[in-house]
């Protein structure tokens, strides 16, 4: 009984097929590198890549499964949050191929996609409830504790700018391209972490916030001695092995606070584009091995914007003995995890 799932919140255009189970039939992800040249994601723009990729892209998953849409038993895609455009293209089309060859349609929300990754069997990490997830990403950035499908506490989160955003900005500000997050991490092995005393924002204070902005702002103050022009690749090298430090110290403390909130917690989990940081990864480690709970970092391709996610939070849902058929419930570009069922549209 395969799902088919399609997500398109961001600039992502993303399909999978997902046995029952859970085991991954087939799963494809198109990028939209305009924006690359662009700069950064413009939502019109994504708005209509999505919908010319999403015919073929469909196709070509269903090829690789083996599979044509009759054999498809349950469709899912992503009605939120994110970007209001690319949400309604992607959901209307797995709404229209659900009408058409009369299946349910389940509407996934993006974060709980990302926060329950982690319980693919496929990953072989037997994550058992309740655990807590790290979500950093391109537009998120928050601790959450799964206790159950369907049960999210936001123990904190950002109260400026992503985690990738900042890594994304201050890329920018050190004259690399975008997405500025891997060119940052690969520039900063040629740097010294602790070159430069940058600030640890919210460290040590109580609850687990983010702040990212004046990490930021002291980026900028370091690199505006120097006026236009390249900077010099030494100290470039410096400021991002610093930057990336003290995100990592920040997401530590961060981290070692929400386990203390949420003491029963039987893993640490990192999810998000963000993930893919190294020295990120090690920094969680770390306050894992000292809790004695394993770190699970599902790999890259799972942890940034992809479907494979949606279908499996849908499989939960129905693994857990739900039957939902969410038809005429309506893409909405904000969509808080606690609010378990969306808003149904009036009919
Ligand atoms: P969403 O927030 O909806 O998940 P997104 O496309 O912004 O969407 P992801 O695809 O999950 O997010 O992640 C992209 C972000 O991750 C970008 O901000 C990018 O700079 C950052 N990123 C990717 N690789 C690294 C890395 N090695 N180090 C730091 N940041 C990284
Ligand atoms: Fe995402």
């Amino acid at each position: 009984r395969p799902l088919l799932a399609i997500e398109t919140s961001c600039d992502d255009t993303a399909c999978a097929i997902l046995a029952y189970d859970g085991t991954i039939l087939a799963e494809g992800v198109l990028s939209q590198n305009d924006h690359a040249i662009l700069g950064g994601v413009v939502p019109e723009i994504a708005a209509r890549a999505h919908l010319d990729a999403l015919p073929a892209l469909v196709q070509s998953v269903l090829d690789k499964a083996a599979l044509t849409l009759q054999d498809i038993d349950t469709f899912a895609g992503t009605t939120g949050p994110g970007l209001i455009g690319g949400l309604i293209v992607g959901s209307s089309y797995a709404k229209g191929l659900a009408l058409a060859l009369g299946r349910p349609f389940i509407a996934v929300n993006h974060i709980e996609g990302h926060v329950l990754t982690a319980r693919l069997p496929s990953l072989k990490a037997d994550l058992q409830f309740p655990f807590l997830t790290m979500l950093v990403s391109g537009g998120h950035c928050q601790c959450i504790s799964v206790e159950q499908t369907g049960q999210y506490v936001r123990l904190g989160g950002t109260i400026d700018d992503a985690a990738g955003e900042a890594f994304d900005k201050v890329a920018k500000m050190l004259g690399l391209g975008w997405p500025g997050g891997p060119a940052l991490e690969k520039l900063a092995q040629e740097g010294r972490a602790d070159a430069f005393a940058l600030p640890r924002p919210l460290k040590g204070r109580d609850g687990c916030d983010f702040s990212f902005s004046g990490l930021k702002t002291a980026v900028s103050r370091l690199i505006e001695p120097l006026g236009s022009g390249a900077l010099p690749r030494q100290f470039a090298a410096d400021v991002a092995a610093s930057f990336q430090q003290a995100v990592a110290d920040v997401m530590a403390d961060r981290a070692e606070h929400a386990l203390a909130m949420a003491p029963n917690a039987t893993a640490l989990v990192v999810a998000g584009g963000v993930a893919a940081n190294r020295t990120l990864r090690c920094a969680l480690e770390t306050v894992a091995d000292r809790h004695g709970i394993p770190f699970i970092a599902p790999p890259l391709r799972l942890c940034t914007d992809n479907a494979v996610m949606i279908g499996w939070a849908a499989l939960e849902r129905l693994h857990a003995g739900e039957h939902p058929n969410e038809i005429d419930v309506a893409a909405r570009p904000r969509w808080p995890l606690a609010e378990r069922h969306p808003a149904h549209s009036p009919s």
